[in-house]
């Protein structure tokens, strides 16, 4: 039983992120679990060692520990290949040979995010050299958020059959976290709530490879003062830069939480804590 943190190795950890690792690490306090981490570099093309190098960097900075080996995605992906191949004896993959181009052009105007028709579903086309696509089923699926409640997805109408390695054999995100939270035996995902639509989808890979899937908590997502979300700020001021030029770790986790005067781990925790007590009743 764990949680875990799983920050994604394209870019420096920002104010957003700080206030992330805050929900995770309070999450776990409360659950009296320990805090896994990994770290997210499937995306050979983005990843860099500097931002590897940072985040223990940062972590140590604010004292946030984790249990355990670090799961590096790019380290081995064996469990990747036996997961897909699973899931290829099931009759649950096929090959995709759609272009990006091709794809865009059968979008529905307005539509929150990219679907697949499922043009390629019966060409029986090989998992090599094509996008592999996983065949989600027609079920709602339902759950328990921790923080908001019942939700219902439809990956079906949501997304399609999603891609989970594309054609150069890269795996995706989606498909990543799944077959890591398996690994890490992680029992409780704590993560923004922009990811929240896709959490259907996960958990009809859980299914599919008959596996426990965790439970969900999506918190808020931190703005700045004039309403824009950290998480889409492109060039927001990195954690390490400030720390570097001498604002203290204290200091980072009283603005993470909209306080003035810098606090403790304990008291930053605290206040999550607190919000999340608030959200709940
Ligand atoms: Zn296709």
């Amino acid at each position: 039983m764990a949680t875990r943190v799983a920050p994604s190795m394209t870019g420096y950890l920002h104010l957003g992120h700080l206030y992330h690792l805050l929900w995770v690490y309070a999450y776990a306090e409360r659950m009296g679990v320990p805090v896994c981490l990994r770290i997210e570099d499937h995306d050979r093309s983005r990843a860099r060692p500097a931002y590897e190098k940072a985040l223990f960097a940062d972590l140590a900075a604010f004292g946030m520990a984790w249990r355990g080996d670090v799961l590096r995605q790019q380290d081995d992906v064996t469990f990747y290949d036996q997961q897909v191949a699973m899931l290829q004896d099931a009759g649950l993959v096929y090959g995709c040979a759609c272009s990006r181009r091709e794809l865009a052009d059968l979008q529905l105007a307005g539509a929150p995010e990219l679907f697949y028709p499922g043009r390629c579903s019966e060409k029986k086309l090989p998992l090599e050299g094509h996008t592999v696509r996983f065949r989600v089923g027609p079920d709602r699926m339902r759950f328990k958020d921790e923080r908001l409640g019942w939700q219902e997805h439809v990956p079906a109408q949501q997304c399609g059959d999603f891609a989970i390695r594309d054609r150069t054999g890269q795996y995706t995100y989606q498909f990543c976290c799944v077959c890591d939270d398996i690994q890490q035996e992680i029992r409780h995902v704590v993560r923004g709530e922009d990811v929240l639509p896709s959490t259907g989808r996960q958990l009809q890979l859980f299914h599919a490879f008959d596996a426990p899937a965790p439970t969900y908590l999506h918190h808020p997502l931190l703005c700045d003062e004039a309403g824009n979300k950290w998480s889409k700020r492109q060039h927001a001021v990195s954690l390490r830069s400030r720390l570097e030029k001498g604002v203290s770790p204290e200091q980072l986790l009283a603005e993470a939480v909209g306080l003035h005067q810098p606090i403790s781990l304990a008291t930053a925790l605290e206040c999550v804590t607190g919000q999340l007590n608030q959200s709940a009743s």
